[in-house]
C-alpha cells in the first residue's frame, strides 16, 4: 500500500465521520482498516462478520462515495473479516476445529474456520467461562433502557492498564433476557482486544466450582500472582453465588481487586440490596460503585435487535428475507425479552430453510404464536396492594403502615408485604420504606412467614389467591 493510499484512507475516514456523525462512525467504522487498493477496488477489513454485513448492507454506497471523492479511480469496495489479526490479538485462541461453533451459527460449508470461536478469555490458571463470538458491542443495540449501562461498560472496555478506575464495581442489573450477558461478554471481548489487559469473564457458577478451587489448591503466593494478572474481573449472574465459603472467597477476591485498583464488573437479576444471601458488607461494597439498571426492551429497540439478527442470519443464508411488516409485527407482539426475539428469528429461518417457503406474515403469525404474551402482566402498585389488603381484612391502610403490633394488623401487614415482594419488582428495602419506614429484614421476615404458612393453611392460601386475582385483573 502506498503512502498516498493511506493518506486517502485517512481522509475517507474523516469524510465518513463527518457524514454519519461520531456515534455511528465509532460503532461501525472505527475498526475498519484499509488492506490494499487493487485496480478500482478498495479492499477493507473489519474484525467481525457482524460489522462486515452491517456495513455492506447499510453503508456500501456511502463508503464508495467517500472514496470517489478522494480517489476517482475507486469504483468498488470489498470488505473482509480480519480473522487472523483478531486471532493474534486475543489471548489463547484455540484452534477452531476443537471447539463448537457458537449456538445458531453452525455453517454448512465449514466457513466457521475463518471466524473466531468461543474462547476462554483471561488467565490460564483461573480459566474463564466460554465467550460467544456474537455478543460484542457491535451487535449490542442501544436504546433508552440500556444507554447508561452501555456507556459504562464501554468505558470499562476501552480503559487502559493504569488508568484511574472511575466506578468500581460496575454493577448492572436487569431481568432475564434484557442483555446482561451480552453486555458483559462484549466488555470482555473489547477489553481483551489489543490493549494488553487481561479481562476474565466468569459466571457465578464457574466462580464457585472452578475459580475458587483453583485458587484454593495454589499457594498463597500463586493466588496473589494470579489475581495480579487480572485487570478486569467480570462476573455474570451473581444471584447464583451460593455457599458461605464461596461467598467469603468472593468477598475476599472483590476486596483485593478493588483495593488494588482493578476493575470489577458484575451482573445480576436484582440490585445489590436484594442479594439476600450475601452479607451486609459485601452488599454495601457492591452498591458502592456504579449500580445501573437495564429496563425492558422498548419496541424500537426490539425492532433494531430483530433487524440485526436477520442481517446476521443473512450472512449464512443469503436468501433469507423478512419483510418489514413482519419485523414490525414481531417487534410489537413478541415483547418479553431478547431471547424470545432470537427464538422468533430462528424459527422463521428454520421454517424458511426447511420448506423453502418465503417468510410471510401468515407464516410468522403461526411460527411465533407461542412466543407472544397475550398482554404484558399488569404492573401492580404497592399502594393498590395496601388498599386491597386493608379492605379484605377490614383494617385501614394507615394501620398497615403504623407500628401497631396487634394480631389483627400484623397478619394483614405481612400478607401485604408478601404480595409486594411477589407481585412487584420492588426491593426489600424499598418495600420496607413503603410500609412506614420498616427495615428490609422485617420485610424478609414477613415474606418468609407467609411463605411458611401458605403450605399448611389452606384458608390463608385461598385468601392470598383471591387477593392476587383482584390485583392482577
Ligand atoms: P440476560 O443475560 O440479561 O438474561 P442476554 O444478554 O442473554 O440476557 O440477552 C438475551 C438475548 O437478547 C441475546 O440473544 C442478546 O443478544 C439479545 N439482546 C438483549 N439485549 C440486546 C441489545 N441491547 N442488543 C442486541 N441484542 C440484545
Ligand atoms: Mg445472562
Amino acid at each position: 500500500m502506498t503512502t498516498t493510499d493511506s493518506e486517502h484512507w485517512l481522509r475517507v475516514k474523516g469524510r465518513l465521520r463527518a457524514e454519519v456523525g461520531d456515534d455511528i462512525f465509532l460503532s461501525w467504522f472505527a475498526r475498519m482498516e484499509l488492506e490494499r487498493i487493487e485496480e478500482n477496488t478498495a479492499h477493507l477489513s473489519v474484525p467481525t462478520r457482524f460489522l462486515k454485513s452491517w456495513i455492506l448492507s447499510h453503508y456500501t454506497d456511502r463508503v464508495i462515495a467517500c472514496w470517489k471523492a478522494e480517489n476517482a479511480d475507486i469504483q468498488k469496495i470489498d470488505v473482509s473479516v480480519r480473522s487472523a489479526v483478531i486471532r493474534s490479538a486475543l489471548p489463547k485462541i484455540k484452534p477452531v476445529d476443537t471447539i463448537e461453533p457458537p449456538r445458531g451459527l453452525r455453517l454448512d460449508n465449514g466457513d466457521v474456520r475463518t471466524a473466531f470461536a468461543p474462547v476462554s478469555a483471561g488467565h490460564d490458571a483461573l480459566g474463564g467461562s466460554p465467550l460467544d463470538l456474537r455478543l460484542t458491542f457491535e451487535s449490542f443495540v442501544i436504546g433508552r433502557s440500556n444507554t447508561l449501562a452501555h456507556a459504562a461498560a464501554k468505558q470499562v472496555a476501552v480503559a487502559r492498564r493504569g488508568d484511574p478506575v472511575m466506578f468500581n464495581p460496575l454493577y448492572v442489573h436487569a431481568g432475564v433476557g434484557l442483555g446482561k450477558t451480552h453486555l458483559l461478554q462484549a466488555t470482555t471481548w473489547a477489553g481483551n482486544n489489543g490493549n494488553e489487559r487481561k479481562v476474565l469473564y466468569l459466571t457465578a457458577e464457574k466462580f464457585m466450582y472452578g475459580f475458587v478451587s483453583a485458587l484454593r489448591t495454589q499457594t498463597a503466593l500463586a493466588f496473589k500472582e494470579a489475581l495480579r494478572g487480572i485487570d478486569v474481573l467480570v462476573i455474570d449472574d451473581l444471584q447464583f453465588l451460593q455457599g458461605k465459603s464461596t461467598q467469603a472467597e468472593f468477598c475476599h477476591t472483590i476486596n483485593a481487586l478493588i483495593d488494588a485498583g482493578r476493575q470489577v464488573v458484575i451482573a445480576a437479576d436484582r440490585p445489590p440490596t436484594d442479594l439476600e444471601s450475601l452479607d451486609d458488607r459485601v452488599r454495601s461494597r457492591l452498591a458502592g460503585g456504579l449500580v445501573v439498571e437495564m429496563g425492558p426492551l422498548g419496541e424500537e429497540l426490539r425492532l433494531e435487535i430483530l433487524k440485526f439478527r436477520v442481517a446476521a442470519a443473512r450472512q449464512y443464508h443469503p436468501t433469507f428475507d423478512v419483510p418489514a411488516p413482519v419485523l414490525a409485527y414481531i417487534a410489537k407482539s413478541v415483547t418479553h425479552n431478547g431471547r424470545d426475539l432470537e427464538g422468533a428469528v430462528n424459527r422463521l429461518l428454520a421454517h424458511n430453510k426447511l420448506t423453502g417457503q418465503p417468510v410471510t406474515m401468515e407464516m410468522a403469525e403461526r411460527e411465533v404464536r407461542d412466543l407472544i404474551r397475550p398482554q404484558e402482566p399488569k404492573r401492580v402498585k404497592i399502594e393498590d396492594i395496601q388498599r386491597i389488603v386493608a379492605r379484605q381484612y377490614n383494617v385501614s391502610r394507615a394501620d398497615l403502615l403504623s407500628s401497631r403490633r396487634t394480631a389483627n394488623v400484623v397478619r394483614p401487614r405481612q400478607v401485604a408485604m408478601y404480595l409486594a415482594k411477589t407481585l412487584t419488582l420492588r426491593s426489600l428495602p424499598e418495600i420496607g420504606r413503603r410500609f412506614g419506614g420498616r427495615d428490609h429484614t422485617t420485610v424478609l421476615h414477613a415474606v418468609r412467614k407467609i411463605e411458611g404458612l401458605v403450605g399448611n393453611d389452606a384458608m390463608l392460601a385461598d385468601e392470598i389467591e383471591i387477593l392476587k386475582r383482584q390485583l392482577q385483573d
